[in-house]
């Protein structure tokens, strides 16, 4: 079994960055880069919101650029995915598909993703119209009207935010209360521009096809009983029901919250066992932005470069 300084699982934005600045730090780390390499960047068309691009860049392109410049100081890759891990033993044991490792030091950074609704026409205008990230992708509707669906902290956020840049925010949830905390739920409330639809269900994203389509309304079903169907006129629909960390594999392996993200120390990236850390939106339910998780990366690696020199020393 090959035995490595740094292990980090996932190749997000959290992964590549922990990845360069444990090469500089000459850690020869490995990355095993999971089964959807990059991360959710790359299923995002334009990034406008990385600092030190002032000109939009594609999410496949800027993974790329991330992973070329962790390469470039002597990261290496698996392209396996992690199916079992044993942190019970130290160094830790990481079993891929096809391979076994064992790891003085491992960093988590396999994300999440966001929960989508599963109903007709979310996929066909996923990226022209449908969105699961309104701090991405709100700035496409100033002035247009757009939907939030959801009832809790992120759904509530969502609208608020995009109720600075739209015309009009309808919130759309599936019943009659909301779940998101009192002062959220008090800022959306009093919004002019935030119409909330109680025990209401999407049941349809509709739109025109082509290029130059998108989404024209959403079909909405009643939760409270046997009324007729509504249409919503709307340019955008924002899925806001939650997101699923991946962290099925390291269940009773480390400490995870009630949603599924793995627990870390605030402020920093530690789990509370030596040298095992997790960093970006595996570890993060609040911000899940591209830069907060390359910087929780840079606080993992520098965190262990650390405490192996001191080890060693
Ligand atoms: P939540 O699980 O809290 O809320 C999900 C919402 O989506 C619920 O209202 C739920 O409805 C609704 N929903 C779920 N599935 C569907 C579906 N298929 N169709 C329609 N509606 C659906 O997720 P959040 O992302 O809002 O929050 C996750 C965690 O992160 C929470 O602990 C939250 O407090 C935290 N958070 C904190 C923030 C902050 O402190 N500022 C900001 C954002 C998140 P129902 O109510 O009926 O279950």
């Amino acid at each position: 079994m090959e035995h490595r300084r740094l292990v980090i699982i996932g190749s997000g934005a959290a992964g590549w960055t922990a990845a360069l600045y444990a090469a500089r730090a000459g850690l020869k780390p490995l990355v095993v880069a999971g089964i959807q390499p990059g991360g959710q960047l790359t299923i995002t068309d334009d990034v406008e919101n990385y600092p030190g691009f002032p000109d939009p860049i594609g999410g496949p392109e800027l993974m790329a650029r991330m992973e070329e410049q962790a390469l470039r100081y002597g990261t290496e890759v698996a392209h396996d995915t992690v199916v079992r891990v044993d942190f019970d033993q130290y160094p830790y044991v990481l079993e891929g598909e096809e391979h076994q490792w064992k790891a003085d030091s491992v960093i988590i950074a396999t994300g999440a993703a966001a929960r989508w609704l599963g109903v007709k026409g979310e996929e066909a205008f996923m990226g022209r119209g449908v969105s699961a990230c309104a701090t991405c992708d709100g700035h496409f509707y100033r002035g247009k009207e757009v939907a939030v669906v959801g009832g809790g902290n992120t759904a509530v956020e969502e609208a608020l935010y995009l109720s600075n840049l739209c015309s009009k925010v309808h919130l759309i949830h599936r019943r009659d209360s909301l779940k998101a905390e009192r002062i959220l739920q008090d800022r959306l409330l009093g919004n002019p521009k935030i119409e909330v639809h109680w025990n209401r269900a999407v049941a349809e994203i509709a739109g025109t096809e082509g290029l130059q389509g998108g989404v024209t309304h959403v079909v909405l079903d009643r939760t409270d009983g046997d009324g007729p169907q509504e249409e919503l006129r709307v340019d955008g629909v924002f899925a806001a029901i939650g997101h699923d960390p991946a962290t099925a594999v390291f269940r009773g392996q480390v400490d995870l919250d009630d949603h599924g993200y793995v627990r870390v120390t605030p402020g920093t990236t530690r789990t509370g066992k030596k040298l095992l850390h997790a960093a970006g939106d595996v570890a993060d339910p609040h911000w899940r932005q591209a830069v907060t998780a390359a910087g929780m990366g840079c606080m993992a690696a520098l965190d262990i470069e650390r405490t192996l020199a001191a080890e060693t020393a």
